[in-house]
């Protein structure tokens, strides 16, 4: 049977083995509620909170900095909306970039039916946004900053910590989210100085389903949910302890081996990246290729394009090489993983200044944990022949 080839890290990674051991407990034995004050929910205080330690340390955060949320999706969406319900005596005005996962676009979105403005700084064409372009931005209004960290698609690097300095400078609440860069990018909030940062375990070998939001000491948010006081009235509901501990777990894992797989994904990489560029022609690399995240390989082929047809436009063709690349059983990506089915060219390929048509052929390559040379071999020498087929075929065949 053909050996699958796993490169879509960056949509979601498998749950480490010594991640699973150390929830699996919190499924039986230690099943208490973790507000229970008796024996049981005692223990499972204990681990909720030896978790917490443990995410924050991954950060730099103190415990209580924490709150734990169903992962990155609700992080960014409590960050936001906390800070404009919280502010509203304030201002009204929102800066973030043209590049945002859905997660904070959307959430932008939502707040400007709300009668919130919200600017959309663009990027360069490297992929990296300019933070002298962000502080033009602020105006008296302005209640808050958010920029993602690490980009899911392309991978660049932002100066959050520039912009988290404007921010500060001008009295306005900092977000980012950097839950592409959590356990591939040392991430320290104090040094940085963000107020605020989304966080989610399933990126870096934890559970689907948990993640968390730094949150400054002092800053004040108002909550999405509302219930039970737990994660001090901004997360009510019971704690799923299993998750928890699983994140606790991954944040632990990450401390200690972040340092050699970041030197051990470059390095499989850029053989990749190369590879790519040398054995096969039109490639643009999409973002910078040094503040760039160990792990991503993002590139678009020209001549890939849809074309018009009497029924209508046919789907990208990068539907059609990820069809390709599946057969063969490389697993990849188009861009990010939310908009993988959608014919629609990807809004941050577009704000990089690709053409829709150039859009129309990117693919994501993403790596982890799990990946060896074997797999990149694999990959140099099935590509190729695939991009040249469907070059040749001119796509549209279905
Ligand atoms: C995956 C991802 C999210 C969403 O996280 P979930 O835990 O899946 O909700 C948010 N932002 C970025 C940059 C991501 O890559």
């Amino acid at each position: 049977m053909q050996k699958s080839v796993y490169l879509d890290y960056a949509a979601t990674t498998p749950v480490d083995p010594e991640v699973l051991s150390a929830m699996v407990p919190c499924f039986s034995e230690n099943f208490g509620n973790a507000s229970s004050g008796h024996l049981k929910g005692r223990k499972a205080r204990l681990a909720v909170e030896e978790a917490r330690q443990k995410v924050a340390g991954l950060i730099n955060a103190s415990p209580e900095e924490i709150i734990f949320t169903s992962g990155g999706t609700e992080a960014d969406n409590l960050a936001i909306s906390g800070i404009a319900g919280a502010s509203r005596e304030l201002g009204n005005h929102i800066i973030t970039t043209s590049i945002e996962h859905h997660a904070v676009f959307e959430t932008c979105h939502h707040l400007q039916k709300q009668g919130f403005e919200v600017t959309f700084v663009p990027v360069e064409p490297d992929g990296i946004v300019d933070a002298e372009h962000i502080r033009q931005a602020v105006t008296g209004k302005t209640i808050l900053i958010s920029v993602i960290y690490a980009n899911n698609e392309i991978g660049t690097i932002q100066p959050v910590k520039e912009i988290a300095g404007i921010a500060r400078k001008y009295g306005v609440s900092s977000h980012s989210d950097a839950v592409q860069a959590i356990g591939r990018e040392h991430i320290d909030v104090k040094e940085m100085g963000v107020d605020m940062l989304s966080l989610t375990a399933h990126k870096f070998y934890g559970p689907k389903g948990i993640g968390a939001l730094y949150i400054r000491n002092g800053l004040q948010l108002t909550p999405i949910l509302y219930g039970g006081g737990q994660e001090k009235g901004l997360r009510p509901g019971t704690e799923s302890v299993p998750l928890i501990v699983g994140f606790g777990k991954a944040a632990e894992i990450a401390m200690r081996d972040m340092e050699a797989e970041i030197k051990r994904l470059k390095l499989l990489r850029d053989k990749l990246i190369n590879g790519i560029m040398q054995s096969i022609e039109g490639v643009l690399l999409n973002g910078d290729m040094a503040k760039r995240l160990p792990n991503n390989v993002s590139v678009c082929f020209e001549g890939l394009a849809f074309k018009k047809t009497a029924s209508g436009d046919m789907p990208g063709g990068y539907l059609y090489l990820n069809r390709e690349l599946d057969k063969h059983g490389i697993c990849a990506s188009a861009g990010s993983a939310c908009s993988g089915t959608e014919a629609t060219p990807s809004h941050v390929l577009i704000a990089l200044g690709r053409n829709p048509e150039q859009a129309q052929g990117a693919l994501r390559l993403s790596l982890g944990k799990w990946t060896t040379e074997a797999d990149i071999d694999n990959t140099l020498e099935e590509l190729p022949k695939i991009v040249e087929r469907l070059r040749t075929g001119n796509t549209i065949r279905l």
